[in-house]
């Protein structure tokens, strides 16, 4: 018997893994093996709150495995130089892997592919953590596609007319091991969790890791929630999403599952939208594919002289830690950092905030994202942030500035920012989100001293607007 190398990322999972699927299917010993290579990954290395997910995430997969007779492998260092030496030290005659979006795993998998010619040892890769592969889905004339609605379209005909979606496959009962392993690390010795002081106590309240519990998650979003998506995915006071998010960024459930669980139950109006949510993300896929360059420079040329605030460190630091005077905005922002996960609606103001309100940067937000969501995506985050920005490649049009305020009325987020924000827990729904228009003595009423216990606002909104739409003025002319 031969010995596979199963080489995991993004896929953490045993249910519906073509990449575990087809290393099994060879016949071969298979080594699980998961690699931390930071330096491959550069700029874009995991964050702190992916880390802490990642942490909890191997051990499930760990465990899973020796469940059914196998044994993850661990290591950390340069993903290239270790597969090297593990292909000479097992004689390994394949390596199974995923193919990724991310640029930097592209380049990492060409590589590989040089380096193991005339070694006896074969690349062999699957699709394990999208719908369908980057330039499957493309317009009438052929070409690729950079704006959603068509191309959610496309990609649906596809599925349901040509039988695209491939069925899933099976979980394994067994695995067979090689006699020797390589050496392995433990997952502690990847140091992926935070030292002290330990932040992470809001995301062990928020969240279970691993693939039962994606599973599970589809399962009571899918009797519970999804029916009435369409009207509770806007509302952040309540759970009216998924958040299935990490778990599909880690691979802990496919997407693949998520279809056909969805088409089983036939597409009611929910259903219909949640889909598409989930097609934005392959589409995110789709757009990094074709501007490799999409999470640091703007898609639209012509934001590349936008005028950005020049100095902007105080009022990064303050949305940062939640400290804006704009409750909705401080609002999210706490939630960020103490559960890892923000609601879409809140993440779309928050980010507007800064790159319109505040003019900074959009890199700046999509960087302490990166660093603070534990479903930090190179894809779906850049491609959020160039949306909101105006500067995506199908992008909410400049002028369309969220207002700060009359979200939160419009969108019944008074729990939500009271939750957040317990020093206005005494103001009602019409005065939270503007808590600087009320008289001082009110607000003293209701505990609320500003500029003591809730900051004063940083701008003020109208003046903000009117400066935003004249910055993106200079770069039209
Ligand atoms: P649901 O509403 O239940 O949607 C189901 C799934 O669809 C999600 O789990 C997600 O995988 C996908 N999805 C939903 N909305 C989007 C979207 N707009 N773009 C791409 N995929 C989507 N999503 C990430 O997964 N990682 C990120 O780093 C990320 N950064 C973002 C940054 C900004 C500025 C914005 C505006 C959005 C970002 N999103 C990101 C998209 C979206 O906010 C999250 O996917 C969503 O909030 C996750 O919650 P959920 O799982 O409950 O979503």
């Amino acid at each position: 018997m031969g010995v596979a190398l199963c080489w995991f990322h993004q896929d953490l999972r045993l249910g519906d893994n073509p990449v575990l699927d087809a290393a099994i299917a060879s016949g071969d010993a298979v080594i699980p093996l998961y690699i931390l290579d930071d330096g491959a990954a550069g700029d874009w290395a995991m964050g702190g709150a992916s880390r802490w997910w990642l942490h909890h995430s191997l051990t499930d997969l760990s465990m899973a495995f020796e469940r059914i007779g196998g044994k993850l492998t661990i290591q950390k260092g340069n993903a290239l130089e270790i597969l090297s030496a593990m292909v000479k030290e097992t004689g390994a005659s394949a390596i199974y892997t995923q193919t990724r979006g991310e640029p930097w795993s592209k380049a990492q998998l060409k590589t590989l592919e040089g380096q193991l010619e005339g070694t006896g040892c074969a690349l062999k890769t699957a699709n394990s953590a999208y719908l369908t592969q980057f330039g499957d889905v493309l317009s009438k004339s052929g070409t690729r596609m950079k704006v959603f609605t068509p191309y959610k379209r496309n990609l649906l005909a596809r599925a349901s007319g040509e039988g695209m979606m491939r069925p899933l496959c099976p979980r394994p009962s067994q695995i067979s091991m090689p006699e020797k392993l390589p050496k392995s690390i433990s997952i502690d010795a990847l140091d992926l969790l935070p030292k002290a002081p330990d932040w992470s106590g809001g995301m062990n309240k928020a969240w279970k890791v691993g693939e039962a519990a994606a599973l599970q998650r589809l399962d009571d979003f899918l009797e519970e929630t999804a029916r009435e998506y369409h009207i509770t995915r806007d509302k952040p006071s309540i759970v009216g999403t998924s958040r299935l998010s990490p778990h599909l960024h880690f691979g802990e459930i496919s997407p693949v599952t998520i279809y056909h669980a969805v088409m089983e139950r036939g597409l009611s109006e929910g259903l219909e939208v949640f889909l598409s949510e989930v097609i934005w993300r392959e589409f995110s896929y789709e757009l990094l594919d074709q501007f490799p360059h999409m999470p640091d420079a703007p898609m639209k040329a012509e934001f590349g002289k936008f005028p950005w605030a020049e100095e902007y460190e105080g009022n990064l630091t303050a949305w940062q830690k939640g400290e804006t005077g704009y409750p909705l905005i401080d609002a999210g922002m706490r939630e960020l950092y103490e559960t890892g996960w923000m609601h879409n609606r809140v993440r779309m103001i928050t980010a507007s905030f800064l790159t319109k309100h505040l003019l900074v940067p959009w890199q700046e937000g999509a960087k302490w994202f990166h660093d603070t969501l534990v479903d930090a995506d190179l894809a779906s985050n850049s491609a959020g942030w160039q949306w909101v920005a105006g500067c995506g490649a199908d992008a909410s049009p400049y002028f369309r500035i969220f207002n700060p305020i009359s979200q939160g009325t419009k969108f019944d987020a008074g729990a939500y920012a009271r939750k957040w924000c317990p020093e206005l827990r005494e103001l009602d729904d019409k005065t939270l989100f503007a808590p600087f228009e009320l008289p001082e003595m009110l607000l003293a009423g209701a505990g609320v001293t500003l500029g003591k216990n809730y900051p004063k606002p940083l701008v003020d909104h109208k003046f903000a607007r009117e400066r935003a739409l004249d910055a993106f003025q200079q770069i039209k002319s």
